[in-house]
């Protein structure tokens, strides 16, 4: 087995490394290469009169971007990536690389998002671009742990559905033998079925399908959902639980990620503090209205330049709460002393939403009454609105966005940079 490069040092003394060429120079009496694997950059450097005349020959042959495995000797040198290089004593071409390449991956040469992404598996290779990755792993990983140790259960739910959640317009139809179906927008409502279940505790990192017509840096057509939902709560409780997870995932990226970040030139990852701020939604509007000259009618939803505005007066993570009933779905709790408000609440990044929760309607009354006031029929959710006649606890949820999360915390300017394929309206390939 080879060893990763960045476990290669003066000490180890004799190393076998395997990867990708990432520079090949010849320098005279010298080859110079640099080879990359995710963990690094390694200086390889071939004296012409020392080496094997056997091992010269492959070296000379070797391109940019193929696959070699090298064995030598592990020396310690003051100028090269990490204070040391590698002699050759044998080289393997495991897979030689055409040229010329579809991207440069030492970046020399800028390309476009769209090229960049018609060749995405080259363009990953690139040490910033790979930093991207290994975080969003580590964001995920870190979520994992959190929701674990605090006894969440892992769910997964159906993406093949045969009702909207919320009304039909994001919807992508499918062919289901006879019948018409549609991708899951949402796990919301299983989830929901979750707790009449038993299950108290319970999420789902998984993909949503949303057919979102515009172009936006902020929407994938396929998105990553890390949805959440617990019994015998309200929506300060999810919402508590909210901010301390995205604490502990910033905390988690800044302790186990130095490596990536500092590629990606992020040299300090501010990590938010709790709890975060709380606005209503009319303190919201009467930002948005104070700094953009424009009023937001109270159940009208908040544009993109409103956020921004709102935003930048905040200036870090929060939440706006108490949402006209009218403007958040039918499965949002009305506050009891006055329904046109409701339980729910969006987490915002200054740049961005990047959450939306609530504390449910755990009535079957109230529910029906509410699907009804959304102008969707009863009869078409029979499936979800049965467990609301057995038992169902209160409970409270939400659901966050992966890529928006990964995107705001190490300020990418495109959502298509936070996922490996972005789906928009565009793009279907690869
Ligand atoms: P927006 O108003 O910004 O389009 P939304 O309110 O329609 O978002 P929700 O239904 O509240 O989205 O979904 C919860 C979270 O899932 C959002 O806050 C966002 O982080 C993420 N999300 C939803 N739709 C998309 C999408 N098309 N692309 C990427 N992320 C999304
Ligand atoms: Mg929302």
């Amino acid at each position: 087995m080879h060893m990763p490069i960045k476990k290669v040092t003066p000490e180890t003394e004799y190393a076998e490394i395997a990867g990708w060429v990432h520079e090949v120079r010849d320098l005279g009496g010298l080859l110079f290469f640099l080879i990359r694997d995710r963990t690094g950059i390694l200086q390889v450097t071939a004296p012409k009169k020392k080496v094997n005349p056997a091992v010269l020959d492959v070296l000379k042959r070797i391109s940019r971007e193929s696959v070699v495995r090298i064995r030598g000797r592990v020396i310690a040198i003051d100028k090269a990536p990490g204070g040391r290089e590698l002699v050759p004593d044998e080289v393997e071409i495991l897979n030689q690389c055409e040229t010329p390449l579809l991207l440069d991956v030492v970046e020399k040469v800028p390309a476009e998002l769209d090229t960049r992404l018609d060749a995405r598996f080259m363009d990953i290779r690139k040490p910033r671009i790979t930093s991207v990755f290994l975080i969003r792993s580590e964001v995920i990983k870190a979520i994992h742990q959190f929701l674990f140790s605090r006894d969440f259960i892992h769910i997964t739910s159906p993406k093949i559905v045969a009702a909207a959640t919320e009304g039909g317009t994001e919807l992508f139809p499918i062919a289901y033998f006879e019948k018409e179906a549609f991708l899951s927008q949402s796990p919301q409502l299983y989830k929901q079925m979750m707790m009449a279940a038993g299950f108290e505790k319970v999420f789902e990192i998984g993909p949503i399908f949303r057919a979102e017509e515009h172009n936006t840096t902020k929407h994938l057509n396929e998105a990553t959902s890390i949805d959440v939902e617990v019994s015998f709560a309200d929506h300060e409780d999810v919402m508590r639980l909210l901010e301390d997870l995205i604490v502990e995932v910033y905390t988690q990226v800044s302790n186990r990620c130095s490596e990536a970040l500092e590629t990606l030139s992020i040299n300090e990852l501010i990590i938010p503090r709790t709890p975060f701020p709380r606005i209503t939604y009319q303190n919201a509007i009467d930002i948005a209205a104070r700094k953009t000259k424009e009023n937001i009618p109270f159940g009208d939803d908040i544009g993109t330049t409103a956020e921004k505005a709102i935003g930048e007066e905040m200036g870090e993570h929060y939440f706006i709460i108490d949402w006209p009933t009218v403007i958040k779905p039918y499965y949002a709790m009305p506050h009891l002393d006055s329904p046109e408000l409701c339980r729910a609440f969006d987490l915002m990044h200054p740049r961005m939403e990047l959450a939306s929760g609530a504390q449910r309607v755990h009535i079957h009354e109230l529910l029906i009454e509410q699907i009804r006031s959304k102008g969707l029929q009863p009869e078409n959710f029979e499936f979800y609105l049965t467990p609301f006649r057995y038992g169902m606890p209160p409970h409270a949820g939400w659901g966050l966005g992966a890529e928006r999360l990964v995107m705001t915390m190490i300020d990418l300017t495109n959502i298509r940079e936070a996922i490996l394929f972005p789906r928009d309206r565009h793009r279907l390939v690869p």
